[in-house]
């Protein structure tokens, strides 16, 4: 039986002569390859549809002994060419791509993804401030909507506000800040931790609380911003397994 989903396009690869492979992210299945025999010749039935980067309304059925996934035909919802033009954003977009494939997302993750994938994808179709930091933003966001919400406002063992106090510090197995008074008390967090400023736990706590339309209007001094986008990958690398070298992400 067929069914229609919205559906990203992640990656697209032709086998065959006519015959096209495609790697999809939707909400339902999280991201899975696909087939589109004949896609490269139909112009008719995929109009546009079979591009990286293409939001597609796809009518989805399966081969006849059930084995592998057939795309029978898509709509194009939208293309992001303001995407597609400007290298940076490609760029961005596709870090954002490989992260997620990287994580390999399923089913049980699609819905979060998908979500958080086609916001931040319209924000950067849309854009056009600084764009650097929009790469570990998504992945701070995305380890958070995997359900990795750490308390960056309140100390994990007294439970008192963050202040303006210097010496917390902040562990990143828990994902638990510890108060000067506590650690100074002689209760050490367990594990890897990293002292860490007060407006860097209030950064970590907007991003939390963000979405990626706000993310056009971030301003941090660079100090907070090293030390986030640090802790970040720490906590990223930890929770997830990933780590980001030499242009792709590895298990850890
Ligand atoms: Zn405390």
């Amino acid at each position: 039986m067929s069914v229609t989903e919205k559906a990203l396009v992640l990656k697209v690869g032709r086998f065959r002569e006519a015959d096209v492979w495609v790697k999809l992210l939707t909400a339902s299945r999280g991201i899975f390859n696909a087939f589109a025999f004949g896609g490269s010749r139909s112009r008719r039935r995929f109009v546009g549809c079979l591009d990286p980067l293409s939001h597609v309304l796809f009518t989805i059925g399966e081969s006849r002994r059930s084995d592998y996934i057939v795309l029978e035909e898509g709509s194009l919802l939208y293309n992001y060419p303001t995407i597609r033009q400007n290298p940076i954003k490609t760029g961005i977009a596709v870090n954002c791509i490989k992260f997620v494939e990287a994580v390999e997302v399923g089913p049980f993750d699609g819905k979060e993804t998908y979500s958080l994938l086609l916001e931040t994808m319209k924000m950067l179709d849309s854009s056009d401030g600084a764009l650097d930091f929009i790469p570990w933003l998504f992945r701070a966001k995305f380890t958070f909507e995997m359900g990795f919400l750490p308390d960056f406002l309140h100390c994990g063992c007294c439970g008192s506000f963050v202040c303006t106090k210097k010496g917390f510090q902040f562990g990143i197995e828990k994902g638990q800040v510890a108060c000067p008074t506590c650690l100074s008390g002689g209760k050490p967090l367990d594990g890897l931790a990293r002292p860490i400023s007060t407006g860097t736990l209030r950064a970590l706590d907007w991003i939390q609380q963000s979405s990626p339309a706000d993310w056009i209007s971030v301003g941090m001094d660079s100090k907070v911003r090293r030390q986030v986008s640090q802790l970040v990958e720490l906590f990223v690398a930890y929770h997830l397994g990933l780590s980001w070298e030499n242009g792709m992400y590895k298990k850890v």
